[in-house]
């Protein structure tokens, strides 16, 4: 049975990188090679990373004071590296808490100095995304996580800054759809693994012209101006894992963001419009203005029912729809290499469910 694989992350990537990515393993281009015992300082990685890099700066459009990083340690740790890096000593940075992950961004910019929380929504168990929350043209920064895996809302609309620099956390809606106004983006930052390729490396999108204004020093492994420097390389970074990366920018360019875009709301909008109108289902964001296109997130109706839910999926081939630990419930990840006719299946399958069990 062909398996649908709704995970949050690590997650769904395009079949059609499967091949190139598996004979990199024995014997990368003919090199009789593995890609996993060349050296990172090598032409041949030095080639991937660079063509990595470039395919990011097309997609994106970036203008040429923008960095490109390929980092370890995941987004979690650029929850550190971007106040230490952008949040002088005595200055102030503004963070919208939206859910799990903007609040351990939070907790470790405290660390650095001061934090202006503008808005939350923790009151609503993060079930939409606020909007009157005052913006301090002071702020070094304004923090928003771009969209909130675990609770199924999604920022569609930058707020307008008045030249305060957006840092967004991008990890599970990057290249689902092409970026407005990057100019207004001091640093953007996504692990790999939810929307660009396999676990074990982080991309920063980074304005370098923010950088170096902290007055504080930084340790060479956590200062960006040093992995811009040494492009990426500073020590070892996730060779395997980059190139994954590549085969899916490939893919990318190849599909053009547009369409990836067009897509993904189509995907999304089908799964949304069943949950509607399926007396079984609720969905958990009520507010479509809110809703995530890439977690789609729900509960069912009937008390007791999960567990045939569960059986029922298993039985359907669908994997990965069990909600976040944190919020229960169910998720099903809409990521880019998940396929419009996988998600019709889906629907499908819970009318069969409503049909048997409604
Ligand atoms: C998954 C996720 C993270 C954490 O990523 P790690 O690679 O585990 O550090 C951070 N932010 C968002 C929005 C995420 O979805």
């Amino acid at each position: 049975m062909e398996l649908i694989n709704f995970n949050a992350g690590p997650s769904v990537l395009p079949t059609e990188i499967f091949p190139e990515l598996a004979e990199a393993v024995t014997n990368y281009k003919g090199t009789n090679m593995s890609l996993l015992e060349i050296s990172h300082r090598s032409s041949t990685f030095v080639e991937i990373i660079e063509e990595a890099r470039q395919l990011v700066r097309e997609l994106l459009k970036l203008p040429e004071h923008y960095e490109v990083l390929f980092l370890t340690g995941g987004s979690t740790t650029q929850f550190a590296l971007v106040p230490y890096n952008l949040l002088p000593v005595d200055g102030v940075a503004g963070y919208l808490d939206t859910g799990t992950w903007s609040s351990k961004a939070i907790d470790a910019a405290t660390v650095f100095g001061d934090v202006d929380i503008c808005g939350s929504s923790e009151q609503d168990q993060y079930r939409f995304i606020p909007k009157d929350y005052k913006i301090d043209p002071e702020w070094s920064y304004l923090y928003l996580t771009s969209n909130n895996t675990i609770y199924g809302t999604q920022l569609h609309q930058m707020p307008e800054t008045d030249g305060v620099p957006l840092v967004v956390d991008m990890c599970s809606d990057i290249f689902s759809k092409p970026i407005k106004d990057i100019e207004r983006y001091g640093l953007i930052h996504a692990s790999a693994q939810k929307n660009l390729g396999p676990a074990g490396t982080s991309l920063v999108i980074v304005n370098k012209n923010i950088l170096g204004k902290t007055g504080r020093d930084i340790p060479v492994i956590f200062d960006y101006l040093e992995h811009i420097k040494k492009k990426s390389v500073l020590n070892t970074p996730a060779v395997f894992a980059i190139y994954g990366c590549l085969l899916t920018l490939r893919w990318l360019k190849k599909r053009g963001l547009n369409r990836i875009a067009k897509d993904n709301e189509k995907k999304a909008s089908m799964l949304y419009a069943e949950l509607d109108n399926n007396p079984l289902f609720i969905p958990k964001v009520r507010n479509s203005e809110d809703r995530s296109i890439m977690n789609v997130t729900f509960d069912l109706a009937k008390a007791g029912h999960e567990k045939t839910f569960d059986v029922f999926c298993e039985n359907h081939g669908i994997v990965g729809v069990k909600g976040h630990r944190s919020v229960g419930g169910f998720r099903a990840s809409l990521y880019n290499a998940m396929p419009v006719e996988a998600v019709e299946t889906f629907v499908k399958m819970l009318q069969d469910f409503t049909w048997r069990f409604g």
